[in-house]
């Protein structure tokens, strides 16, 4: 094999590839993709496996009874296939004399900067010692608004976190499909270059696998990664030796090209959806400021019209255009209260600097 194409990367299992049809854990593709990230770990490669499954592993472990709720029937499962699946996880990576650490963690994990950084340097310090870290949310303890939206999101967040030069979505298709095309049977996009096409083009509106969880998630996290400088795999997780190809840079699957890399509390900002503590509206002015190519702008009282919800110096917010609509996330430098007062006034402190701001595209 030649040089492996990364140093550092995330490879992200779903359920469906990892479970066979009747919803067990599928040892033979487990096999099969530990020995992958072996053999490119024993090449030098840098892996975190987030995988799914436990609530797929806890299904074939209990039967619950029918009138559980929803969200003690995920506890239950998830908190007893958990074990299951890290259990095989450990053994597999055993016979190729690699050792794997569990880490569960929760969205609000992600909330502040220093327990943000507190998993990050966990998470280096595995790599360091050469560790697989395998990583799944903690289903148990995250219930409704703070829970990930998926895996994909979770993986996403700790490909930008940990500065991978790839990340690797293992799915169980083979790719992007072009549904734009009514004449032919749709391919696999093999790359989208995210600074001339977007990937909504190929995507025929209401779909089924293109919901919740399903490929438009997957799309729209490669894209958000792709801008931040990292490489982005969707692909077959079912297909032999897929990883292996991805690495040995074989046209496999959908590759989306990276952007110039963003680094740093930018990164973390801007993956703060939901877990904002206010928001404030700003003008059209400020807006323009903010978007300037030639300028790093910073976010200054001048420029906002009301400020919503409360917050403390050091939170994140959300900031919305004047028609309401979101369009970015910041960290304050000072409180709502403080905001409140300097609203409108000129040579004023920002109260979002442009280090700590993440605009949306
Ligand atoms: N954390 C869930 C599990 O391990 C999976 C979530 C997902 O499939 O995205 O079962």
């Amino acid at each position: 094999m030649q040089d492996p194409l990364y140093r550092k990367v995330v490879v992200k299992v779903g359920t469906n590839v990892i479970t066979n049809s009747q919803g067990k854990l599928d040892l033979q593709i487990l096999k099969e993709l530990v020995s992958q990230v072996s053999e490119l770990r024993n090449q030098g490669v840098e892996i975190l496996l987030v995988s799914s499954g436990a609530v797929g592993a806890g299904r074939s472990i209990i039967g619950l009874p029918a009138g559980l709720s929803p969200v003690a029937a995920r506890q239950v499962l998830s908190s007893t296939g958990q074990i299951r699946l890290i259990n095989t996880y450990a053994d597999l990576f055993e016979q190729h004399g690699l050792k794997t650490a569990q880490i569960l963690v929760t969205k609000s994990d992600f909330r502040d900067r220093l327990h943000y950084l507190n998993i990050r340097t966990c998470l280096a310090s595995l790599l360091d010692h050469e560790i697989i870290p395998v990583i799944n949310e903690n289903d148990a303890v995250s219930v409704t608004e703070l829970m990930f939206t998926d895996n994909d999101e979770l993986s996403g967040m700790i490909a930008s976190m940990m500065h991978v030069d790839a990340y690797i979505i293992l799915s169980h298709v083979d790719g992007l499909f072009d549904m734009s095309r009514k004449d032919s049977t749709p391919n696999v996009i093999s790359t989208i270059d995210i600074a001339t096409e977007h990937f909504h083009q190929y995507i025929k509106p209401g779909k089924s696998e293109f919901g919740r969880g399903g490929m438009l998630t997957k799309c729209h996290i490669a894209h958000k990664l792709a801008r931040f400088g990292i490489t982005v795999h969707i692909a077959n997780g079912r297909t032999s030796g897929i990883l292996l190809d991805i690495l040995n840079g074989k046209k496999v699957g959908t590759r989306f090209t990276p952007q110039k890399p963003v680094y740093g509390r930018k990164r973390w900002i801007a993956h703060s959806e939901g877990l904002e503590k206010g928001a404030v509206t700003i003008n059209a002015g400020a807006e323009t400021a903010l978007r300037s190519q030639e300028r790093a702008n910073s976010l200054l009282p001048v420029g906002i019209e009301s400020v919503i919800g409360s917050f403390f110096k050091g939170d994140i917010i959300k900031i919305c255009s004047e028609n309401g609509k979101a369009i970015g996330y910041g960290m304050a430098q000072y409180s709502s209260e403080k905001t409140k007062e300097l609203l409108g006034k000129k040579g004023e402190k920002p109260l979002i600097h442009y280090d700590y701001l993440y605009l949306m595209p």
